[in-house]
C-alpha cells in the first residue's frame, strides 16, 4: 500500500474522512502527538490499528471525540469528569470512565474492559477531521508499538509508510507529549503523566492526587503501560551530568557539549514539545548511546521523566 500524505486543507481532510469512513487507518496531528485513527465503532477498522502498529491486543485505545456531549453518549460522567472537562477539554487530558451499555464501540477499543478512555483534542486539524468524518476515532500514537512517538508527519512515515492508508500533514505537534490519563471509574487515579500537569488536575478537583504513576505490575486496570516504551534504538542514560566517551549528550538547561538541547533556558514546555523529535534525530543520526541531563520532576517535567525512564528501561526484545 502506498501511504498518501494529505494537506490539512479541505481537500486533504475530505480524503482523510473518506478513507476513515471506509474503515482504513489514517494518521493525523493532535496537540499531543500524531494519532493513528480509525472508526472506533468497527472491529475491522480498529483491528487495522493494532496490525499497523504491531500493538498487543490487551492494550486498549483512547477514543477521540469532538465534545463533552459526544463523551456523554459513550460513558457515564461523574461530577469530577464534568468539572475536569470544563477546565481542560479540548486539551491533552484523557479520562477513563464507565462504559455505557449500548455505546456501540468495538470491543477491541476497550480490550474487553467495562471502561473506556475518552479525550477531546484541541488541535484544529484534529477537530476539523472529527467534525468532517462524524466518527469517534480510536487513535493511539502513530508509531510502531514500543518505539518513539511521532510529532511530525515525517516521523509517522518513517515508522509506518506502506502500512497505513494516509497521514494528514499538519506540521509539528504543539505539546509534544501524550495526554495525561486519569481514571475516574473510582476515586481519581493518575494512570499516566502527560500534557496536563497532575498538579493542575489536583487543583481543579480540589483534592490531593497520588502522583506516583501506576505501573503494569500494580495496576492490571491500566494495561499497556509497559516499562519499556518510547524506545530509540540507542541506549539511554538519565540524570547524566557529563556524557561518557561513547555517549552523545541530550542537554537541558545551560550545559556544555550537548549534541542537542531540549531547552537552554530550562523551559519544561519547550523541552516537552521537542523531546520526541530530539530522540528521533539522535536515533537517525546513528547515536548508539544517549546521556540525558537531569530534568526537574515537577509539572510537565514528570511526564518528560516518565517517557525518558521508559526509553531507558530494559527492552523485552533487546540488550
Ligand atoms: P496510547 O497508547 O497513547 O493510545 O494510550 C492508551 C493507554 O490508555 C493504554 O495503554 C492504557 O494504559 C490506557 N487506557 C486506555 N483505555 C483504558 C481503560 N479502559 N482503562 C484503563 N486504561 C486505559
Ligand atoms: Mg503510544
Amino acid at each position: 500500500m502506498k501511504t498518501e500524505r494529505l494537506a490539512p486543507d479541505d481537500a486533504g481532510l475530505a480524503r482523510a474522512a473518506e478513507l476513515l469512513g471506509k474503515g482504513t487507518c489514517v494518521a493525523f496531528p493532535t496537540e499531543t502527538v500524531y494519532g493513528l485513527g480509525a472508526d472506533a465503532r468497527h472491529d475491522d477498522a480498529v483491528a487495522g490499528i493494532y496490525a499497523a502498529k504491531g500493538r498487543p491486543a490487551h492494550n486498549p485505545l483512547i477514543v477521540h471525540l469532538p465534545d463533552l456531549a459526544a463523551a456523554a453518549d459513550l460513558a457515564e460522567l461523574p461530577d469530577a469528569a464534568r468539572v475536569l472537562a470544563a477546565a481542560f477539554w479540548p486539551g491533552p487530558l484523557t479520562l477513563v470512565l464507565p462504559l455505557k451499555r449500548g455505546a456501540g464501540l468495538s470491543r477491541l477499543v476497550t480490550a474487553g474492559l467495562d471502561s473506556v478512555a475518552l479525550r477531546v483534542p484541541a488541535a484544529p486539524v484534529a477537530r476539523r477531521l472529527l467534525a468532517r468524518s462524524g466518527l469517534p476515532l480510536a487513535a493511539p500514537s502513530a508509531n510502531p508499538s514500543g518505539r518513539i512517538s511521532p510529532t511530525t508527519a515525517d516521523h509517522v512515515l518513517a515508522g509506518l509508510a506502506g502500512r497505513i492508508a494516509a497521514v494528514v500533514d499538519g506540521g509539528p505537534c504543539a505539546v509534544g507529549l501524550e495526554s495525561t490519563i486519569l481514571d475516574l471509574t473510582g476515586s481519581p487515579r493518575l494512570l499516566r503523566p502527560g500534557g496536563i500537569p497532575a498538579e493542575a488536575l489536583a487543583r481543579v478537583l480540589d483534592m490531593p492526587l497520588d502522583l506516583r504513576r501506576v505501573t503494569d505490575d500494580t495496576a492490571p486496570a491500566a494495561p499497556g503501560l509497559m516499562a519499556s516504551h518510547y524506545a530509540p534504538r540507542a541506549r539511554v542514560r538519565l540524570n547524566a551530568e557529563t556524557p561518557g566517551t561513547d555517549e552523545v549528550l541530550l542537554g537541558f538547561g545551560p550545559v556544555q557539549g550537548a549534541a542537542l538541547n531540549l531547552s537552554e533556558t530550562g523551559d519544561l514546555a519547550e523541552a516537552a514539545a521537542g523531546l520526541f523529535a530530539a530522540l528521533h534525530r539522535l536515533d537517525t543520526g546513528g547515536a548508539t548511546a544517549i546521556a540525558v541531563s537531569p530534568i526537574p520532576d515537577t509539572g510537565l517535567g514528570r511526564a518528560i521523566n516518565d517517557r525518558l525512564r521508559r526509553a531507558a528501561a530494559p527492552r523485552p526484545d533487546g540488550p
